[in-house]
């Protein structure tokens, strides 16, 4: 969208507020509101704010900083503000001096992008985003169920399911092309997947849909949670994601060999590299004590490294379509990722298993799970790790996470997680409680 467009839009519908938006090391999104007179200022030079107190940006003395909307990313709120009617920009995070900011997640995706794009590929991402809705009851959160729903069920039409169709209209208004909503396997677990596009623009939209369903929630005294495991006994919630390498011009899918009619060599090496670094990126694609509640057997999520052509049990699987739709689904990251460090970690090893000519090990057609060790050992079937802090040493050991991240969002992001481990590694739960109480 040109500058001109937005003008017009913003005149003709009346709108009196822009939020800028941007988002902080953890991948939760912040915003700051602007009257519109001031839109023509931020979209030419950008607009001053402390980026002292959002976390992982940067010192006290160091604070003021830049937010420079990227015009492409205008869209009007489906709702209003007090009334009134806003709209809101993508911003890229700028240092004084007008540099990008190195510990903006979206500038360490888009130094990722640009890496792909001198090797003559553009990556490409269709995430699959699962939640929970949950009921409040005195304006608190309570963790119960609200229906007993599952894969694709057709419930009695009931406030969640209307939530969820409220939710694929208001993003088809926001540009967000939805390809499908459902019911997911465990009750009051929903989904929402739109269609793949360029990594950047599908890593603003997670931001765009995860902020669409928790206003629609709040506005239905609902709570969507995104946390990975909220439920013992039930299905987690994941984020998969679909990834594809497309040429320069966008004409052809590089994981499609014409000539073979089949995965290319390039996809192969691509699967090769993830492979090789999938311990590492867990701590980037599941970043969260409680994912690795969800990396157990037993509810759909890997545990196993390996990759197949159909099975499901698998961390990457390739699905069926060829030609454009050529492209594999990684399994492991949850929703309580940073899409933009995600993202940029998964296709930074893909690109090194193509730059390197990684091979992976042979595909496994058959369930890992009803596997001896010996099988297991003879495709060379590594697991993921088991706890946030085995996946931190991962990422500690792994050369490519501090390079995709850039030292100043590697040592923030280590720092802040070492603390979160600490925390629950001391913390008294009610299992505990209840295993030990007669001890
Ligand atoms: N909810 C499952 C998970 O934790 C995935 C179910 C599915 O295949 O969509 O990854
Ligand atoms: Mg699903
Ligand atoms: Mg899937």
């Amino acid at each position: 969208m040109e500058k001109s467009e937005i003008f017009e839009i913003v005149r003709k519908e009346g709108i009196r507020f822009i939020r800028l938006q941007f988002s902080d090391i953890n991948g939760t999104l912040k915003n700051v509101e602007i009257p519109v007179n001031d839109l023509e200022r931020a979209i030419d030079r950008g607009i001053m704010f402390d980026g002292s107190s959002i976390e992982g940006f940067v010192r006290i003395d160091e604070s003021d900083m830049y937010l420079k909307p990227d015009v492409s990313t205008f869209a009007i709120l489906p709702w209003t503000l007090e009334g009134q009617k806003s709209a809101r920009l993508i911003c890229d995070v700028l240092k004084a001096d007008g540099t990008p900011f190195e510990g903006d997640p979206r500038y360490r995706l888009k130094r990722v992008m640009e890496k792909a794009k001198d090797m003559g590929y553009v990556p490409h991402t269709g995430p699959e985003v699962e939640f929970f809705l949950i009921p409040r009851k005195n304006g608190k959160t309570v963790f119960e169920f609200l229906d007993v729903g599952g894969y694709f069920d057709l419930l009695p039409v009931d406030v969640a399911e209307n939530l969820r169709s409220e939710v694929a209209v208001m993003l088809e208004e926001m540009r967000i092309d939805v390809e499908a909503t459902h019911h997911e396997v465990a009750p009051s677990q929903h989904e929402v997947d739109f269609r793949y596009s360029n990594a950047l623009i599908s890593a603003d939209a997670v931001q765009t849909v995860k902020l669409v369903i928790k206003t629609l929630a709040v506005n239905n005294n609902l709570h969507a949670t995104f946390m990975p495991k909220p439920f013992f006994g039930v299905n987690g919630s994941g984020m998969h994601i679909h990834m594809s390498l497309f040429s320069r011009d966008l004409q052809k899918n590089v994981f499609y060999d014409e000539v073979k009619e089949d995965i290319s060599n390039d996809m192969r090496y691509f699967i090769g590299g993830i492979i090789k670094h999938a311990r590492a990126v867990t701590a980037i694609t599941n970043p969260t004590v409680n994912s690795y509640k969800r990396l157990v057997p037993g509810y759909e999520a890997p545990v196993n490294i390996a990759w197949s052509l159909g099975n499901r049990s698998a961390l990457i699987r390739v699905p069926m379509a060829r030609g454009m739709g050529t492209r594999l689904e990684y399994r492991a990251p949850d929703p309580s990722c940073n899409p933009y460090l995600a993202f940029a970690v998964l296709i930074a090893a893909g690109l090194d298993g193509i730059e390197n000519k990684i091979e992976p090990p042979k595909p496994v057609d058959k369930n890992i799970y009803k596997m001896d060790e010996k099988e297991r050992d003879n495709y060379d079937i590594k697991t993921l790790p088991k706890n946030l802090e085995e996946a931190l040493k991962e990422a500690e050991r792994d050369p490519l996470i501090k390079e995709v991240l850039g030292e100043h969002i590697f040592n923030k992001f280590m720092e802040l997680k070492w603390k979160e481990w600490e925390e629950f590694s001391i913390y008294v739960t009610d299992w505990e409680r209840n295993k030990y109480e007669n001890l």
